[in-house]
């Protein structure tokens, strides 16, 4: 067998299970898995002794900012912090300036994008208007993106489908093209309600009191609620993120029990920023806490990271500038809020795998498998097998971490977990037998990331 690199000691990780193995690739693919002793000459040998060898991770919900916030993040930084973090290839969000609602856009986005990637790369794009999405789905989107939430930037109301009517006709032309839909559930006029009656009642205008009504368990449930039912009738294949409320994740449950095809993410900020975080970094944490500190909702969240109700860990890296988060802490309402995340992901959830929250399986499933299977790419990616992409990720599970603004890669350096002890974190990325970050410096060089269209599920 002609082998180019042979990652050799290690213990290879899948969704299933384990087993000590030698990965061997031959240009952009897999070509072998064998036993330590296996003799197969190759032209390179990478050392993986003592650590674990996982399927290159895979995110659906990346906020590269570009174009038009390019001073908060862009394509190339949003991919070197992806790489360093352990993912392969990432999908980013519509909610740009301009917005990506045309196909016009999209493809002046794609012909920019594909010069600056280092990972693998795919666009989510808006159905705001129906009559695009057939066309969306002929130039190789790889999935759309609703927002029911309508705010301020970055819950641009230009984008906000809060009407049941106007999500049908997305869901109904979306279905028909077998691509997925990613949804932020949220009851908009429930939350300004709720809103004006909290403060009428003399609550502070602070992020405090922003955060506890913008996790509001009715706010998502309701707006689940309908979207399980227009789900239902239209068909569409629908990706719920942020699905931290307690409610939502049981009606979910109940709905893929039934045979509904609904699938969930939740964020990390939704469960392990707290309310001390919160006091402690401001907008830095937001919305943190009232979602910790609530043990019944918490309780439900593992259950369903664990019993296959959430599909998906998705990271929403969501990168400000730290003068934004002034704006936010003066007006949490209109303000921008939301955290960078690739830096320090992989090791916060490896944290949780050392106190037996869940095991390193679920990790491959919740943050590669089930993101590739939603886009139709697996196994092509999602998996280390005979014929998959050699996209990879050595993973040390004992390596100490404290998290530092400073070894951030993204381009507003810093992390919500600033000053957090975290254990386990990775040391090699390879895209596609590429080696693109290493022991925590990233080598990849922009434009060899390759667009991914979704590939149409019947
Ligand atoms: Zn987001």
């Amino acid at each position: 067998m002609d082998v180019d690199i042979r990652v050799h000691g290690g213990t290879i990780q899948s969704s299933t299970g384990s087993c000590r193995g030698d990965v061997l690739i031959k240009g952009e693919q897999v070509v072998g898995i064998v036993a330590w002793d296996h003799p197969v000459p190759a032209k390179s040998q990478i050392d993986a002794t003592g650590k674990y060898v996982f399927p290159g991770l895979i995110d659906l919900h990346a906020h590269t900012r570009q174009p038009g916030y390019e001073y908060k993040e862009d394509f190339l930084t949003c991919s070197q912090a992806a790489a360093a973090g352990g993912f392969t290839a990432i999908a980013d969000m519509p909610n740009v300036e301009p917005p990506t609602t045309i196909v016009a856009l999209f493809e002046e986005k794609r012909k920019v994008a594909e010069k600056s990637f280092i990972t693998d790369w795919g666009h989510l794009v808006s159905p705001t208007d129906p009559n695009e999405v057939p066309r969306f789905a002929a130039a190789g989107v790889t999935g759309f993106k609703i927002f029911q939430v309508s705010g301020g930037y970055p819950h641009d109301p230009r984008l906000a489908m809060g009407d049941p009517a106007q999500i049908y006709a997305a869901f109904s032309r979306i279905a028909k093209t077998g691509l997925h839909c990613s949804v932020h559930p949220c009851s908009q006029t429930l939350m300004d309600q709720m809103t004006a009656d909290t403060l009428a009642a003399g609550a502070p205008h602070s992020m405090e009191t922003f955060s506890k009504l913008y996790t509001e368990d009715v706010i998502w449930s309701s707006a689940v609620a309908v979207l399980l039912e227009l789900q239902r009738v239209t068909g569409v294949r629908m990706q719920c993120l942020h699905t931290h409320s307690a409610t939502s994740l049981k009606m979910i449950r109940a709905a893929k029990a039934r045979g509904q095809r609904v699938t969930a993410a939740i964020d990390p900020k939704y469960y392990h920023l707290t309310m001390q975080d919160l006091a402690e970094q401001g907008g830095r944490a937001a919305p943190g806490g009232f979602v910790t500190e609530d043990a019944a909702r918490m309780d439900e969240i593992w259950r369903s990271l664990n019993d296959g109700t959430i599909d998906a860990i998705d990271t929403d890296h969501a990168p400000h500038s730290l003068e934004d988060l002034e704006v936010f802490r003066k007006d949490p309402w209109h303000g921008p809020w939301g955290n960078p995340q690739y830096d320090y992901i992989l090791s916060l959830i490896l944290t949780d795998v050392h106190a037996k929250k869940m095991d390193l399986a679920s990790v491959v499933r919740l943050m590669s498998e089930s993101s590739a299977k939603l886009i139709g790419i697996y196994p092509r990616k999602g998996a280390l097998q005979v014929g998959s992409d050699a996209d990879l990720v050595i993973v040390d599970l004992d390596a100490e971490v404290i998290a530092t603004d400073e070894a951030t890669y993204t381009k507003c350096h810093w992390t919500p977990y600033r000053g957090r002890r975290l254990k386990g974190k990775p040391v090699l990325t390879m895209r596609r037998g590429e080696v693109i970050a290493k022991d925590g410096k990233v080598v990849g060089r922009p434009g060899t990331g390759r667009y991914i269209s979704g590939v149409p599920q019947a």
